[in-house]
């Protein structure tokens, strides 16, 4: 049985080649990132290339993600220079740097903002600064510990938000990218309002192929809006890096856990990210730390996990993958059927009435689930209740089959070759026969064939032994 929390994996450097990628498949990977702040376009269709060449060759549906940077502030190219606490740091207006101890940021918004007593946090916290004083194009600050100040890394100034539009020029360009390649799905960085969803919606409005937004959480204000911001997203992102640097890192793991309860209540899916399985970067097993929060995470009923550096610049991304899986399907196989049931309320309409009903009477029957969607409403309600049993989703839809390998629990399958949508009956009956010829699905096994048939208000349940 396959692990019901998904495992998406960031490409880079260490894993972009075809038997890396292709590894990670196998080992249970169901989705790519393509970290737009890295590398360029060469490389970002090279990686579209590989994933979707591996996902033909290995028949398992995979998505990809494109991750725009957002409104963010990075630091330019500069000789890296180690600090010490108490030593005089600078931030000057420029796009590359000269001068000791002199970091160039191009983004002008941020001396708009700095003000004496002001804490800039660099990189992912590494090394933190306090400004001293400030004028139009540069600041002096403090370093308030040592550590090593790397070119083309974040700035962050706590408790304060830089002034920029959601969208830059580039962002657009990268966002136009995801489109023509037809990505699953794209992630917003630092988004701070459902307007910032909505920008991108009405992008997306007139092109042909519309990705899915995954609305990254790293923000206060989207922290404050996360459910207006739900509500609009197809998905979101616990993105855990931001986080512990825009709110206290202690309160990350109740943040975490609000998220991905408000997420599901919505039914949209949730992913948990950064430092995953940190400790992969360099060994090729995990720390204890790093097994116990992923095991935690599945306690709190996430739909994936994303492994960021682990994979992308990690010695073992392959081994990493394994070990998340490794340890989803222990936590999944000891998990306490009543922590299912906690994301279960019998709500919403018939369609969802009939989407507990339906994982009641499988889960009664121990059988498993195939399920027939042309426009992908029930699948997700499915996934929403948290099923224990496999469910098998079949869609004529690459689209709609790849939206799906987020989401828990959910297999998607993508059925025919032609693109056309079936019948309903003929759909279902096209799944059971792809889920037998794949010994998803064996003799004696139980089945509950499903679908709701748009337009009729018919909702369709058929068990049947396979024999
Ligand atoms: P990033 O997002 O890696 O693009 O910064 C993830 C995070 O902030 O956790
Ligand atoms: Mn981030």
């Amino acid at each position: 049985m396959k692990p019901r929390v998904k495992i998406l994996a960031t490409l880079g450097p260490s894993s972009g080649d075809f038997e890396t990628v292709k590894k990670m498949i196998r080992e249970g990977a169901s989705g790519f990132r393509i970290n737009y702040a890295h590398g360029d376009s060469k490389a970002w269709d090279l990686y579209v290339k590989m994933v979707r060449d591996a996902s033909a060759e290995l028949g398992v549906t995979v998505s990809i993600i494109g991750d725009l940077p957002g409104p963010q502030v990075r630091s330019g190219d500069f000789e890296e220079f180690s600090v010490k606490r108490g030593d005089q740091v600078r931030l000057e207006h420029a796009s590359a740097g000269s001068g000791s101890k002199t970091i160039p940021i191009a983004v002008r918004e941020l001396f708009a903002i700095l003000e004496p007593g002001d804490v800039v946090l660099y990189g992912d916290g590494e090394v933190s600064l306090r400004v001293l004083s400030i004028d139009e194009h540069s600041s002096t600050l403090l370093a308030l510990n040592d550590g090593v100040v790397k070119p083309r890394k974040k700035i962050v100034v706590q408790g304060k938000e830089i002034n920029l539009p959601m969208l830059s020029g580039r962002d657009m360009e990268l966002l136009n990218h995801a489109v023509s390649n037809q990505l699953t799905y794209v992630a917003l960085s630092y988004v701070r309002s459902p307007r910032d969803i909505e920008l991108v919606k009405n992008l997306l409005r007139n092109k042909s192929f519309k990705p899915g937004i995954i609305a990254k959480i790293e923000t206060r204000p989207a922290y404050l809006n996360l459910r207006e911001i739900a509500e609009l997203a197809d998905a979101v992102l616990v993105a855990r890096g931001d986080l512990g640097l825009h709110f206290p890192l202690e309160e990350v793991p109740l943040i975490q856990k609000n998220i991905v309860a408000v997420a599901n209540s919505l039914g949209k899916p949730s992913i948990v990210a950064t430092q995953v399985m940190e400790s992969m970067i360099d060994n090729p097993r995990p720390s204890r730390s790093d097994v116990v929060d992923v095991y935690n995470s599945v306690y709190d009923m996430v739909d994936a996990v994303m492994l960021t550096n682990e994979t992308a610049v990690g010695k073992y991304p392959v081994e990493t993958v394994k070990w998340a899986r490794r340890v989803i399907e222990t936590a999944e196989s000891r998990q306490d059927p009543v922590i299912a049931q906690r994301s279960r309320r019998m709500g919403g309409g018939l369609r969802e009435k009939y989407a507990y009903g339906l994982l009641s009477l499988a889960e009664s029957l121990n059988a498993k689930i195939l399920v027939y969607t042309k426009g992908n409403t029930v699948p997700p309600l499915i996934s929403k209740h948290r099923p224990l049993v496999p469910v098998y989703v079949g869609s004529s839809s690459k689209t709609i089959a790849e939206a799906l390998t987020i989401y828990y629990g959910l297999t998607p399958i993508v059925l025919g070759d032609s693109g056309g949508d079936m019948d309903y009956e003929k759909g279902v009956e096209e799944l059971y026969r792809v889920a037998r010829e794949r010994r998803l699905v064996d003799i004696g096994d139980v089945v509950v064939k499903a679908y709701v048939k748009s337009g009729t208000g018919v909702h369709e349940i058929i068990i049947e032994e396979v024999k």
